[in-house]
This record gives structure tokens, sequence and C-alpha cells, in this order.
């Protein structure tokens, strides 16, 4: 059998894309899963829109998220290079062997001749087709076209092509994903695979990519669908064999518009920053538009592989819901071991002066905050009341240390607490005897302790507070209990 080959074929434009990502994905389950070839290919024929920051964007989100490529601009392979602006001179050969065999024409028209054409379609409301003025130009009509200092284009000559592999104007093909397609490809319209100055267009230079480069099968976004008949027709007027497509759905925002900035993150990295972790952000990924066959939706990329098959993928668009990305945050932060959690927790921790903190207590205190983390950066808040002598008040927690009962609490627990000693175990058994003394005098053992909370951490609620005491010491613990005494 055949080797399966696929690729994912950025073009640098911008950072990776979660859409791309799940593209990549899909085509590496599909490599995994038939002992294939994972290829990338970055597509930087539009220059101006290209920067060396995107491709090395590309690369590191891409091997952030596991999605480690076997052929490849920077680990090279048998059919290199994989840098589309290095392939350059490769296209003009293949543009012309259509030339030779007629599958393809110059077309000298100028820029604004293609608007006036377009223009009137518009104004007789018809979509737009090139009129194929130049389909049969002569010889010595170019050569006058020429002497003008005209350069031509090339164009594909859609309707030869189709009629001479199919006997009508309709195009089918069956695709991995949505079962079979078809389309008049009279309304393609003669496409352009080479610019007046030289360069290859998208659907040609695609098409000469991945057939040199052996692509078995090309799996891409639904929004390529028209390309791919040209594509396909390109491919058999070449005389090579076609390769089997696969789109996928679109992935659409929670109100269902096009995913955008305004939504939330969009790239990788941007995830990534904002405490995303790329083990949840790939599985949450793959779960847009596949689903696992035992129902278990917290799955590796290995385990994926295994149950991965393409025809299961669904051919409707996904939505992106970002609180559920968030809850397989939330589950894979709690699979950290500490080690692991503090180390991906640091970047989040810059602004406090972690030297303030034992290596004992910094642990405690991860340990005793890490539970109702969504985010990674989520700890940057949770941390706060730890770092600094002071205590910055939230509304709630001003307000709880302003009552009459709390500064009474306070009063007592100042006193008191300073005879205590700073354990684990110790301040546990104080605390119990200090609630029980307060709810005697007819206080509620919840109350008690959110005066002292508030006095400490300037909040009514968060970590277990026998664990706060410990890491913030007796010391500090007082001068703030005693601050908060009017
Ligand atoms: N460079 C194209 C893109 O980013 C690749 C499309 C394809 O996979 O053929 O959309």
């Amino acid at each position: 059998m055949e080797e399966v080959r696929v690729r994912i074929a950025p073009s640098p434009s911008g950072n990776l894309h979660v859409g791309t990502a799940r593209t990549a994905l899909f085509n590496y389950l599909f490599a995994k899963k038939n002992n294939g070839k994972f290829v990338l290919r970055i597509e930087d024929t539009d220059a101006e829109r290209t920067s060396q920051e995107y491709i090395d964007n590309i690369f590191d989100s891409l091997k952030a998220l596991g999605l480690n490529w076997d052929e490849g601009p920077d680990v090279g392979g048998p059919y290199g290079p994989y840098t589309q602006s290095e392939r350059f001179d490769i296209y003009p050969k293949y543009v012309q062997q259509l030339l030779d065999s007629g599958f393809a024409y110059e077309c000298f028209c100028t820029p604004e001749e293609l608007e006036a054409e377009k223009a009137e379609a518009t104004a007789n409301k018809k979509p737009y087709v090139y009129s194929k003025k130049c389909e049969n130009l002569t010889e010595e009509e170019k050569a006058k076209l020429r002497a003008e200092g005209r350069k031509p284009a090339i164009r594909f000559n859609i309707a030869k092509a189709q009629r001479a592999f199919h006997d009508t104007s309709i195009l089918e093909f069956d695709d991995l994903v949505k079962g079979k397609l078809h389309m008049d490809t009279d309304l393609l319209g003669d496409f352009v695979i080479q610019k007046s100055n030289g360069a290859p267009t998208y659907n040609f230079a695609v098409v000469i990519d991945d057939m040199l480069m052996k692509i078995s099968h090309v799996i891409r976004g639904e929004d390529h669908i028209s390309n791919t008949y040209k594509q396909i027709l390109i491919y058999e007027a070449l005389g090579v064999p076609v390769p089997r497509f696969g789109h996928l759905g679109m992935i659409l925002a929670p109100d269902r518009s096009k995913l955008s900035k305004r939504h939330g993150a969009t790239a990788v990295s941007d995830f990534v920053k904002q405490g995303y972790l790329t083990d949840a952000l790939i599985n949450f990924v793959a779960l847009l538009g596949w689903a696992p066959s035992d129902g278990e939706e917290i799955k590796t990329v290995d385990e994926i592989a295994q149950d991965f098959r393409i025809g299961e993928i669904s051919s409707s668009n996904s939505i992106f819901e970002y609180d559920k990305l968030k809850w397989m945050n939330s589950h894979y932060i709690k699979q950290l071991s500490m080690e692991e959690l503090e180390e991906r927790l640091k970047p989040y921790l810059e602004k406090y002066d972690l030297t303030e903190l034992s290596k004992e207590h910094f642990d405690k205190m991860i340990e005793i905050t890490r539970e109702p983390l969504t985010l990674l950066s989520d700890i940057t808040d949770a941390v706060e009341y730890f770092f600094g002598e002071d205590v910055n008040y939230d509304e709630k927690g001003r307000e709880t240390i302003e009552t009459e009962v709390s500064q009474n609490v306070l009063k007592d627990f100042v006193e008191k607490a300073q005879g205590w000693e700073w354990t684990e175990e110790n301040l546990h058994e104080k605390l119990e005897v200090f609630r029980g003394y307060w709810k005697e005098q007819g206080i509620k053992p919840k109350v008690t302790m959110w005066a002292v909370r508030a006095a400490v951490t300037g909040r009514t609620c968060g970590a277990d507070m026998v664990g706060i005491l410990e890491v913030i010491g007796k010391e500090k613990t007082l001068n703030r209990a005693k601050k908060a005494i009017k």
C-alpha cells in the first residue's frame, strides 16, 4: 500500500491559530494511525505578510503542542526544501508543461481591463468569471502585445481540462470527511497559475509541492473546498495521481460567528500566555469535530491517536467553548506534580519577591492555593497577600474587619496568639479553642474566622487558614491583625 504522507502548510502571516493547530493535529493523528509521515511546509510566498517572527511562532507552538513533524524546514527530508520561497525555481517547468499541453494559456489583460470585466459582471448581477479573452490569441497577436511591453500571466484552462477528463462540467470528488462533493466547474473561471511577475499562485504552488512531496492525503479547512476543484484539475492536467482530500468544518465562537480576537485568545501562544497548559489545549482542540469512542474526553494525544478514525470526524462546524477549555485546563493543572506545577507557575509570580519565603513555605503556599486554579495566571492574584508587610483589603474584607464583632475578635486574637507556638499542629488546636471560646459568646465559628482571615489576607475567602498563618508567620500575622484594629 502507498505510504500515508500528510502535511500542514501554514502561511506565516500571523501567530499559529488554534484552527491551524486543529488541522495540524488531525493530520498528525492520521499519520500516526497509519504509520505515515507528517510534513511541515511553510507557505511564505506572500512576502509582504510574512515575517520570521511568525515562522518562529509556528515552529514553537506546534512543538509546544507535541505535534512534531517528520520532515520540514528545520529537520529537512527527502523532498525539500520545505519553505515555499526557496522553491521558486521548481515551478516554471510545470507551467511550461501545461502551456505545451494546452491546459494553460498566456493572458495579457491589464488590471484595468480585468476591473472593467468585473464591474460589468457586478452591474449585470452576475458572478464574475474571466472572459477567456486571451484563450485563442495568435502568435502574431501575442508578439504585438509583448512589443507593447505587456508581460503575460498564465491562466489555467478549466473547461479544457474538465472536458478532457470528465464528460460533463460537473466535477465530483469523495471527501474523506464530508462524503461526495461536486461543483459545476464552469463557474470557477480560468484562474491564474503564474502571475505576470513570474510568481506562482497558491493553487498552483500547492499542487506542485504536494505532488513532489508525495502527499497522499490533504486534510485542511473547508474554506479550501473551492480550491480543491481547481487543484484536482491541475493534477489531472499534469497527468499525475490526485491525492485524497478531507475538509474539516469551521471552528465558530460560542455566538456562532467566526472565532476572532474579540471572543478571547485565538493564537496558541496567546492561550499559553494566559495560563493554559498545552496538554489541555491540544486535548480540547481534538474534541472540536471528533469524539472518543468510550466517551472519556480527557485523553493524551497518544491515546487519541489509537482511537482516531478520520471518517468519524464530524462534517459540521464546531463551537469553541472557552468555558469547557477552562474546565479542562483546571483538570490538567490538578494532575501536575508539585514540581511541574511550580515550574509552570514561576512566570506568573515574577512580580513577587520569592526570597521572602523559604522553600518549605513556598511549597506550602502553592499546595494551599492550587485547588481553585483554572488558569496558571490565576496564581498571581491568589497569592498576593503572602507577600509584603501590609495587606490590600478588598471591599468585603474591609467591611468585615470594621464590624464590632470583628474588632472584638481581633483584639482577643492578638492577645492570645502572641503566646502561640507557630506550628501547623498547634495552630490547628489553638484556632479550634479560639473559635470555641467565641462560640460560647454567641458568635458563629465562621464569623470568627472571617475576622481573622480578613485582617490577615484582606479577603473573606481563600486558602486553608492554618496554612496561611504558617506561611505568613507569627510576626507578620500579628502586625496585620493589630493594624486592622481601630
Ligand atoms: N497556506 C494555506 C493556508 O494556510 C494552506 C492551505 C492548504 O492546506 O492547502 O491556508
